[in-house]
């Protein structure tokens, strides 16, 4: 039976990468040796390594930009950590938009640096908008936002152009929709949702951004020194990594950016419409701040949960339980979801509809 894979994260790959990976994983580049056997420094896969790199800036439309692109290891949790102590070092204050749990803990870690200012929140409303009408104080050392809201289903549709430099968490979201991203001064995102599988992250920055940076950081994080070495300061997650790269490639393959934002649109417009629909669910992310990639929906009457989770099951359905401290369902329809898996979910709930309505 076809699986349909609604996982929020690790999550769905094109079959494209998954074979190329596993041939890998075998015989790497016909060089008779598994690419989890050779050094980082092979000359194969330090053009894998760079070609990544140049993918990514190439994808977010920033060549020539003065951005730089980098594979570090600790998740994006780590970068919430990273981010503050590079970048924390002016004023010793940094804004944050509060719209989740990740953003939230990004903020918990940039505290052990410097003050953090809530610039606005959606934590009263249980997260169920992305605030709008804030004023962001200039005498901060960044503005930090959180792109996709993975656990609750709300997106930024607009973001601020402002005098300091702005940083983004894309985890959820990178590569699925075409932003200007020279707005952005530091970009990052965990590889395990839209850009390949877990052990790496991806960081963009600009530059110019680390002249200012405080030079006496510990090395490892130390975003100036993982530049100057091309991302190879230590030991790079070298599979991780060529499943990204994998990613990138077939990204492109594919028509790029803007090829995926469509496809994100016709998959959200299909499952957001059923929920809108069918008398038997309900959504609770503001309509105007959905989310391309997480559509987070309730049922009204919880008692037939075990009903619906078992249609669910026999149409191959997978990953759909929402996260463990919201409930309820989590579509996840990241770039590799083929459309005919939102259709064989909006068909099961039509069905459960009919079965189940009284
Ligand atoms: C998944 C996710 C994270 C956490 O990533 P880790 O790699 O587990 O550290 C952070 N931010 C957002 C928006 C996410 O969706």
């Amino acid at each position: 039976m076809k699986i349909h894979n609604f996982s929020s994260g690790p999550s769905i790959l094109p079959d494209y990468v998954l074979r190329k990976a596993s041939e890998a994983v075998v015989n790497f580049n016909d060089s008779g040796l598994s690419l989890l056997e050779i050094s980082h420094r092979t000359d194969s896969f330090i053009q894998i390594l760079e070609e990544a790199r140049e993918l990514v800036i190439e994808l977010l439309g920033l060549k020539n930009k003065g951005y730089k692109a980098l594979f570090l290891q600790g998740g994006a949790s780590l970068e919430f950590v990273r981010v503050a102590y590079n970048l924390m070092n002016n004023h010793k204050k940094a804004g944050y938009i509060d719209t989740g749990r990740w953003a939230a803990n990004a903020m918990n870690e940039a505290r052990f640096f410097g003050e953090v200012v809530t610039v606005a929140s959606s934590k009263d409303k249980d997260y169920a908008f992305i605030p709008k009408n804030y004023s962001v104080p200039s005498n901060l050392d960044y503005l930090h936002l959180t792109s996709n809201n993975t656990i609750y289903g709300t997106q930024f549709q607009n973001f601020p152009k402002l005098d300091i430099p702005l940083v983004c968490d894309m985890s959820s979201d990178i590569f699925s929709r075409v932003l200007d991203f020279e707005k952005f001064d530091l970009i990052y995102a965990c590889a395990q949702k839209n850009v390949g599988t877990s052990g790496v992250n991806l960081i963009v920055i600009k530059e110019e951004l680390l002249n200012r940076t405080n030079t006496v950081l510990p090395n490892i994080m130390n975003y100036k020194m993982h530049i100057e070495k091309e991302s190879m300061y230590n030991t790079p997650a070298v599979f991780s990594i060529y499943v990204s790269y994998l990613t990138l490639q077939w990204i492109k393959q594919q028509g790029g950016i803007s090829a995926m934002e469509e496809r994100s649109k016709a998959r959200s417009e299909l499952i957001y419409n059923e929920i809108d629909r069918n008398s038997m669910f309900y959504g609770t992310a503001a309509k105007e701040d959905r989310s391309l990639m997480n559509a987070v929906f309730f049922l009204h009457n919880q008692k037939l949960s075990d009903y619906f989770d078992s249609l669910c099951k026999e149409a191959g359905i997978s990953g759909l339980k929402g996260h463990r401290t919201v409930g309820g369902y989590r579509a996840s329809m990241y770039n590799a979801l083929p459309l005919e898996s939102v259709s064989i979910l909006v068909e099961v709930m039509r069905k459960f509809q009919e079965i189940y309505n009284d």
